[in-house]
């Protein structure tokens, strides 16, 4: 069968093929040439699809409509539904790379870096205990005196480590 009037509508597309692929007492392939498109554009007409009760294919995930419907090797240009290789000859197509997508979080994450850097130098610039307090006064901190508690004891002790050793 020669396909020569592209169509919108699958319905018209499945009623067209079907007619070529109806049993009939001739033991002949039905073969099917697209001079138009239209396979891309409502792929094979043995094509699993779903169905909803308002006639049209359901589409269940956003964007599927413009995804590939069919799919055309490149080594014995055979024409079948997408797969990952070739359903007449066997033939793997190669993995299309994904472009990358740049996302905000990875630069919030350097600037997160970039932030805690800056805290670490402006404690270590503290030199007191009382430089300590300040600092978490100024950082407002719940308790100040707690946590520059905390800071120098830690960096005594690492004072002490690194005498001893
Ligand atoms: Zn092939």
């Amino acid at each position: 069968m020669l396909d020569y009037s592209p169509t919108q509508s699958l319905a018209k597309h499945l009623q067209k093929q079907g007619r070529g692929l109806r049993k009939d007492d001739l033991d002949e392939p039905h073969i099917l040439l697209d001079l138009v498109g239209n396979f891309a554009r409502h792929g094979l007409p043995d094509q699993e699809r779903e169905w909803s009760l308002d006639g049209k294919p359901k589409t269940t995930r956003k964007g599927e409509k413009g995804q590939e419907q069919i799919r055309l090797c490149e080594k014995c240009f055979a024409a079948h539904a997408p797969a990952p290789a070739c359903t007449e000859c066997g033939y793997v197509y190669p993995v299309q790379e994904r472009s990358i997508k740049e996302i905000d979080g990875e630069l919030e994450e350097l600037d997160v870096k970039g932030k805690r850097r800056a805290a670490n130098q402006e404690q270590a610039q503290a030199q007191t205990l009382a430089d300590l307090v300040e600092l978490g006064r100024k950082r407002g901190y719940k308790s100040p005196e707690k946590w520059a508690a905390h800071i120098w004891t830690a960096r005594q002790a690492k004072q002490n480590q690194r005498m001893s050793a």
